[in-house]
């Protein structure tokens, strides 16, 4: 045999090991979807997605995979000494592949790991004043969302936002939104819409409702069924919206109509058809409760202001 014939031969394991890096993960990815969801996880997001059960059985398998593909995927860090069970990790994913439904995008491609508080945490803040002395202080965060791949938590927090879930106040669906706003390059309340047409009426509507946000917040009024914090700018209030409209359907395609429709194109559901429609006539009294007030210092991540 010469030379050349022996360099053929070699060829299928050259192609072999080239295609291996590549192949290995879908085929795990493919085993792991083929697995059914154990009745104890099923029972968890029946148990924790309060609208889960009115979501019909379509819907409810597509999550179902969903979950599978997040958890088959991502890694979730305990902090401050707290044990990551089953319970954190069904939860938190299911609420996460909320918004993933009915569309064809990756799941939360960018994202890698989520790093779970047992509560609210502490983080180191610089702050910089009108004349540059720059000052370091501590906030205190209930979640955040970092667009190098990771997703912070405090689980007291996740839990107290799926124990009442028609408050508008959704810790994981806030900072999942932020997620899937930084997947279009830049956290500036415009995820990826894909048409010009679909950025243009995007920009009108939210420009719009976020202007008048602003203006509320700043004469201190609750004229609006969004929280004041999506006032802080279009990336806050691409995030607050996002919790009205899974929290607040009905009240939120009340008073904002043209953005709820804004927000059914983007993700593809009405959660009206998950919750009972409010005994309340939609006046500004039965819609704003007072704010509950937040623990002191309490915040979420913010990002620089940009505009649409
Ligand atoms: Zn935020």
């Amino acid at each position: 045999m010469d030379g050349t014939m022996d360099g053929l031969l070699w060829l299928p394991v050259v192609a072999l090991a080239l295609a291996a890096p590549l192949m290995y993960p879908r085929w795990t990815l493919r085993r792991a979807l083929a697995r059914p969801l154990p009745p104890a996880a099923a029972a968890i997001l029946q148990r924790n997605i309060p609208v889960y059960a009115s979501m019909g059985p379509a819907l409810q398998q597509q999550l179902q995979r969903l979950v599978k593909q997040f958890l088959h995927q991502k890694k979730f860090v305990g902090c401050e000494g707290l044990e990551v069970d089953d319970e954190m990790r069904y939860t938190i994913a299911g609420q996460a592949c909320l918004l993933l439904l009915n569309r064809p995008s990756k799941v939360y491609r960018a994202l890698h790991t989520i790093l779970v508080y047992p509560s609210a945490f502490l983080v180191p803040r610089q702050q910089m004043d009108a004349g540059g002395v720059v000052t370091a202080h501590k906030q205190t965060l209930l979640g955040e969302s970092w667009d190098d791949g990771r997703v912070v938590l405090s689980w007291a927090d996740v839990k107290r936002g799926y124990r009442d879930w028609t408050d508008g106040h959704n810790v994981v669906l806030h900072e999942f939104a932020h997620q899937l706003d930084s997947e279009s390059g830049s956290t500036n309340g415009a995820p990826y819409l894909g048409s010009q047409d679909s950025y243009r009426s995007w920009s009108a509507v939210l420009s719009r409702d976020f202007d008048t946000l602003r203006y509320d917040a700043y004469y201190g009024r609750q004229d609006s069924v969004l929280d004041h914090y999506g006032a802080t700018s279009p990336a806050e209030f691409f995030a607050v919206a996002t919790e009205t409209f899974f929290e607040k359907p009905w009240q939120m395609a009340d008073r904002h109509a043209a953005l709820y429709e804004e927000f059914m194109k983007y993700y593809r559901v009405d959660p009206r058809a998950w919750l009972p429609q409010p005994q309340q006539p939609a006046g500004p009294e039965s819609l704003q409760p007072e704010p509950v007030a937040a623990p002191a210092g309490a915040a979420r991540r913010s990002y620089a202001i940009a505009s649409w």
